[in-house]
């Protein structure tokens, strides 16, 4: 087995975004998402009683966050890393004194999941779908009395994590929870395994804005090693019949309902570029050396240009390898990879595909 310990989505993402700023040739929709201005770190009001946080992913790894105020009680939707947690407490504070009872992990990763103690202390019971308990004792072996997992990991570059301790969500449900108090409804749902086995989103009828999670991303933030890219567009394909009109990604800006298109086309024209080769018997070294012209063919098209990340790609077009043949890339192609040994300081996404 490969060391994937540290495989998370959150700790290459500097990485990622360094190396997307740095990458020539964005498509439109990138440049016209960086000319309309950022809203990282800012509390917007989507409906009455109904917030979403953009997470300050550049300098704190931070994921989004949404917060919904019902009679008696705030929901938050992801408890962020600590320091996000601690990042959005006051701005919920401000704005309601109402009790924040409960903290949704829309998944098991440190950027969503381990700001759960910060909450805890703070009065609310972090809640989330049977799946997230399943990938944490895959993962999270050093609280479930194995060797040091992830969170020991990343307590090692942290503070915040090293500060705090992991706590695992403590009301599960598993397939959907309803919170409604007759004014507001959220429905949590889990739609299928998509950027990991325990995915759910937070669905609200009737404002029809969907929060995300990792299901869908808006930027070069894509994680494919603890999911399946198949299962994935599969699951996308039940968020949409949702109907969301506002879509609240897991990283990167709120978008439209076209967001939900935009990833599950990226995910697609992975495989295609994939699947077209494998189709023509091509082994595992030319596919991997065809990565700069699939790398090409993806910037090339407006839709999906923001999501190709220069190196992520690599792990990306290997997990979808995997997925198709049962293997990924040889080791000595990619030991011949000046990136790789670059990712590998920096606990790549190249070397964590092939941990899941
Ligand atoms: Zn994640």
């Amino acid at each position: 087995m490969r060391y994937d310990r540290s495989a998370m989505c959150d700790i290459s993402r500097r990485n990622l975004l360094l190396a997307t700023a740095a990458a020539t040739g964005l498509g439109g929709a990138a440049k016209t998402q960086a000319a309309a201005g950022s809203a990282v770190d800012q509390a917007v009001s989507l409906a009455t009683d109904v917030y979403f946080h953009e997470g300050n992913i550049s300098e704190h790894e931070h994921c989004n966050n949404g917060w919904i105020i019902f009679k008696d009680f705030v929901l938050v939707i992801d408890a962020n890393f600590p320091s996000g947690a601690l990042t959005i407490l006051p701005k919920i504070r401000a704005i309601s004194p109402k009790p924040i009872r409960f903290a949704f992990d829309t998944h098991h990763h440190g950027d969503h999941a381990y700001g759960n103690q910060v909450w805890v202390e703070n009065g609310a019971t972090p809640v989330a779908h049977t799946g997230v308990i399943e990938e944490m004792k895959r993962y999270e072996t050093g609280y479930y009395g194995g060797a040091p997992g992830r969170w020991e990991d990343t307590a090692k570059t942290r503070p915040d994590v090293a500060a705090s301790h992991l706590t695992p969500p403590s009301v599960l449900f598993p397939k959907e929870l309803y919170f409604d108090d007759g004014v507001h409804r959220v429905e949590l749902l889990h739609l299928g395994v998509a950027h990991t086995h325990g995915d759910a989103v937070a669905w609200l009828p009737k404002e029809r804005i969907l929060f995300s999670g990792d299901t869908c991303v808006n930027g070069p933030y894509n994680f494919v090693g603890d999911g399946n890219v198949e299962k994935w567009i599969a699951t996308l394909d039940m968020a949409k019949k949702l109907g969301a009109t506002v879509v609240c990604p897991g990283h990167g800006p709120k978008s439209e309902a076209a967001v939900l298109d935009d990833q599950q086309t990226f995910f697609r024209q992975l495989r295609e570029s994939v699947g077209k080769r494998v189709n023509a018997k091509k082994s595992a070294k030319e596919v991997y050396a065809a990565i700069p012209q699939i790398r090409e063919e993806l910037t090339s098209q407006p839709q999906i240009a923001r999501y190709v990340d220069k190196d992520g790609i690599i792990a990306q077009l290997e997990k979808v390898y995997l997925e198709m043949t049962g293997h990924g890339f040889p080791d000595e192609l990619k030991a011949s990879h000046s990136a790789r040994a670059r990712h590998r300081r920096s606990h790549s996404l190249e070397a964590l595909a092939l941990g899941a």
